[in-house]
């Protein structure tokens, strides 16, 4: 859409941990836009951090048009200085509801006022992360100023100006925060009293995209007096392999308390199996991660989680951790490595067919490197002839695991069938074929010799 106050396009990217993009049109205006995937508070390279006592605090907000969704949080949720705890905290947000093709929402700041900035923050794991809307300004003194009542009154009602069109859809990635930022470098945003937001779904024929907006603010002044929420300071454990291959932050900033133990147990587990895990796991043309990022997070945010691998980044919950470290702490990072290293997003392999493997593959393979290579000497998953009997080998986890130990022992393909299984998933051509293929059995006569505890005739 082109606005006819446009005098020119400022584009201004800014490319904060990921990155983004920026909106349409408008006068002088600029929109930068960034991406975290840092946790909570988001903390944004370029875009301060939200603020509680901003001008938009104190307006009356209001929506005018679409429906809130019954899970949505209050209106106060855009103005109140606070923020969700985790990815998906649908009553901390404001949201439409499914199906709703535009919300309206207006502020009334009371008086004229110097906007100097607006600044809006959302947080999701999904398709309810991207924010895309625009905004338009009046003072309510204009000739015949009135309110829009719905979405396509907004080009018929007199007296509001479009300021910004914003818009940053993109490839999305688990628990990604977006903030935008409008506003004019050296100058105001203008004088007005009133501002209407125009909320759209992020992928139109998608009911559930709507945005988890965590917090809107409207800046007056100067920007550096509003106070903000504080945020811990960050604190960081890097490091890397010797050969310097590939390099590892643990970020302990919301676990203090583990500090020390990051470092002196998790940093040489990590530089040691990272560089094995990758070294079981080759296919043809790829590459595992080079930088692998761990964070610790509480206990809220990772909802009774214990651990959780996103892409590159592996998440971990400091209260389970602080009850684990005796027990299974060190074991559940390896098999979160393993998924960083497993890759079957099918990125490289969209459109050719991709298939996803099964959860059981997806589990198994990680629980088999950590239960039988890592801490065999637990026998975490080992299963008496008594349990095998009726054990499913597509049972998952520790099952799974048990299964394929018993296929690698009595089919190894020249130590080659872990590797050629993960191949297989990770090319998205995994299939229950694929067993027959490695092995020359079925999956049915694996399992089933596999139950009887036979040793298979090689
Ligand atoms: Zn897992």
């Amino acid at each position: 859409m082109k606005c006819s106050l446009m005098k020119s396009c400022c584009r201004l990217l800014s490319f904060g941990l990921a990155a983004l993009l920026a909106g349409d049109c408008v006068a002088e205006v600029k929109v930068t836009a960034e991406l975290s995937q840092e946790g909570s508070f988001f903390r944004f390279e370029n875009v301060p951090l939200p603020a509680i006592d901003d001008t938009g605090s104190k307006g009356k907000w209001k929506v005018v048009a679409g429906q809130v969704d019954a899970n949505s949080g209050s209106i106060e949720r855009l103005f109140d200085g606070r923020v969700p705890a985790s990815a998906d905290q649908p009553s901390e947000n404001f949201f439409f509801a499914a199906g709703t093709q535009n919300g309206l929402i207006t502020v009334d700041l009371e008086q004229v006022t110097d906007v100097a900035e607006i600044v809006s923050y959302s947080w999701h794991t999904d398709s309810r992360a991207p924010q895309v809307f625009s905004v338009y300004a009046a003072t309510g003194e204009e000739p015949g100023f009135a309110f829009p009542v719905s979405v396509d009154e907004i080009s018929n009602t007199s007296g509001w100006k479009k300021i910004a069109s914003v818009n940053t859809r993109q490839v999305n990635q688990n628990g990604v925060q977006h903030a935008v930022r409008i506003f004019e470098p050296d100058a105001i945003l203008g004088k007005f009293r009133h501002l209407l937001f125009e909320m759209n779904a992020t992928e139109p024929g998608n009911r559930f995209s709507h945005t988890f907006f965590s917090e809107i603010d409207v800046i007056a002044g100067d920007a550096t007096k509003v106070q903000r929420i504080t945020a811990p300071e960050v604190r960081e454990i890097k490091f890397t392999t010797t050969d310097e291959a590939y390099r590892f932050t643990i970020d302990v900033t919301q676990a203090l308390e583990l500090e020390m133990w990051a470092a002196e147990e998790l940093n040489p587990l990590i530089q040691d199996w990272y560089p094995k895990i990758v070294a079981m796991l080759p296919s043809e043309g790829f590459e595992a991660a080079r930088h692998v990022r761990f964070r610790f997070l509480r206990d809220e945010e990772m909802k009774g989680i214990p651990a959780y691998a996103s892409g590159p980044t592996i998440s971990m919950n400091a209260e389970w951790f602080r009850g684990q470290l005796n027990g299974e702490a060190r074991g559940a990072v390896v098999h979160e490595m393993v998924h960083v290293v497993q890759g079957y997003s099918g990125r490289n392999h969209r459109g050719r067919g991709f298939v996803a493997p099964p959860g059981w593959i997806v589990e198994g393979i990680p629980d088999y490197i950590r239960w039988f290579l890592f801490e065999p000497e637990t026998g975490g998953a080992r299963l008496s002839a008594e349990r095998l009997k009726d054990a499913k080998h597509d049972a998952s986890y520790r099952t799974s695991a048990n299964f394929i130990d018993w296929v690698i022992r009595n089919h190894p393909n020249d130590g080659r069938f872990l590797e050629q299984l993960n191949a297989a998933a990770r090319e998205g051509r995994y299939s229950g074929e694929t067993w027959k293929e490695l092995t020359g059995k079925t999956e049915q006569e694996l399992a089933d010799a596999w139950r009887e505890g036979r040793q298979d005739d090689r």
